[in-house]
């Protein structure tokens, strides 16, 4: 019989699990879990030996294996390949910032949404990720920071696939995250990143669970944003604006508005005006994100002239705005070059 993984269970769960021995049993599990990274019942030292056997033999505590690692020339970024427990492969990551180290983590194996620019989508969606998995990719990035005398700081679930397509699931992991027997980690330090999918959004709002919502933009007409994003053809921009403003008023949060600058497409001085048009009076920020190449898609980088000059119009005319810095693409790990498989 296959033993029972005990990683991603929630404390009640466990308690749940291991009915009817007291409660605190399952506290004291979960601490070495989730706060010590304890893999192995014999390193238990505070249960019974007898207890520890026969967990030995019914449960483990599994987050996942490293198919392989690529680590940037400049040393800043690190992507793992991990392995999943049917065989599936995501990838995550690791970021080293002035302000300190991030996680990029995938939410899906694969992604059903097809955005026309977008790796990670070209072969549709394997599977969802569980809250386990989905944890399970933040404890690789922790216990490898730990590992190093390093910690991590904060967590973007920007990988590949759509988290809002994997509601329940996030919705789990993020409050495990943030329980104190967990990693008691902060919604503040957590990002979630949309192509849109609005009533999602709107369901997002009322968790009271306030992490940082970004939302793919990446046009500012529905005409353009359809020829690029299919999701906008079923929610157009002016409910995804409206549930990105009322996100910002019930949360307090300002939100980001991610826009990829494709060379020729969306990238001229009109677009920039038009951008920040819809955008004005929001509680938001823009991220410009300067395409990063696929081999299997034919748009263009924009040039460097472009991204200073949209920038500048943005900022100039209202609306704080950034340029994402490219990191990893030499070895296919910035945003939108994440697959299942290397
Ligand atoms: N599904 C989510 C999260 C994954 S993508 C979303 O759509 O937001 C993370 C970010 O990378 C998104 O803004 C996405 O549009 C962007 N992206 C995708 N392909 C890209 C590419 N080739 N170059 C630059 N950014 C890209």
């Amino acid at each position: 019989m296959s033993k029972k993984n005990l990683f991603g269970l929630t404390l009640a769960e466990l308690e749940e699990e291991f009915a009817p021995l007291p409660k605190f049993r399952a506290k004291q599990i979960a601490a070495h879990i989730y706060k010590r990274g304890v893999k192995n019942f014999d390193d238990m030292n505070d249960l019974p030996k007898n207890l520890r056997a026969e967990f030995s033999t019914r449960y483990e505590i599994k987050i996942a294996d490293v198919l392989k690692r690529l680590d940037s020339r400049d040393g800043l970024t690190k992507k793992f390949l991990l392995s999943l427990s049917d065989g599936a492969a995501v990838e995550i990551v690791l970021m080293k910032h002035d302000y300190g180290n991030s996680v990029c983590i995938s939410s899906q194996v694969g992604c059903q949404m097809g955005c026309k620019f977008c790796a990670s989508t070209l072969k549709g969606l394997e599977r969802n990720l569980t809250a386990a998995e989905m944890l399970g990719e933040i404890f690789f990035a922790e216990e490898f920071l730990r590992a190093q005398g390093r910690k991590l700081d904060s967590v973007v679930i920007m990988g590949t696939g759509e988290p809002l397509m994997n509601y329940d699931a996030l919705i789990k992991m993020l409050r495990l995250l943030h329980e104190d027997y967990c990693l008691d980690m902060s919604y503040r330090k957590i990002t979630i990143s949309t192509c849109g999918v609005v009533p999602a959004i709107k369901k997002l709002r009322d968790e009271k669970i306030p992490v940082t919502l970004s939302i793919s933009l990446h046009a500012p007409d529905d005409k353009l944003r359809s020829a690029l994003m299919p999701i906008n053809s079923a929610f157009g921009l002016k409910s995804l604006l409206a549930a990105g403003d009322d996100y910002a008023q019930v949360t307090g949060r300002r939100v980001t508005y991610e826009y990829i600058l494709l060379g020729g497409i969306n990238d001229t001085e009109e677009h920039a005006r038009q951008l920040a048009k819809i955008l004005g009076g929001q509680l938001a920020n823009v991220n410009l994100i300067p395409f990063n190449p696929v081999v299997e898609r034919t748009f263009s980088p924009p040039t460097n002239a472009a991204v200073k000059k949209f920038f500048h119009f943005l900022n100039s005319h209202g609306i704080g705005a950034t340029v994402r810095k490219e990191m990893g693409a030499d070895v296919n790990a910035a945003c939108g070059q994440l697959r299942a498989k290397l």
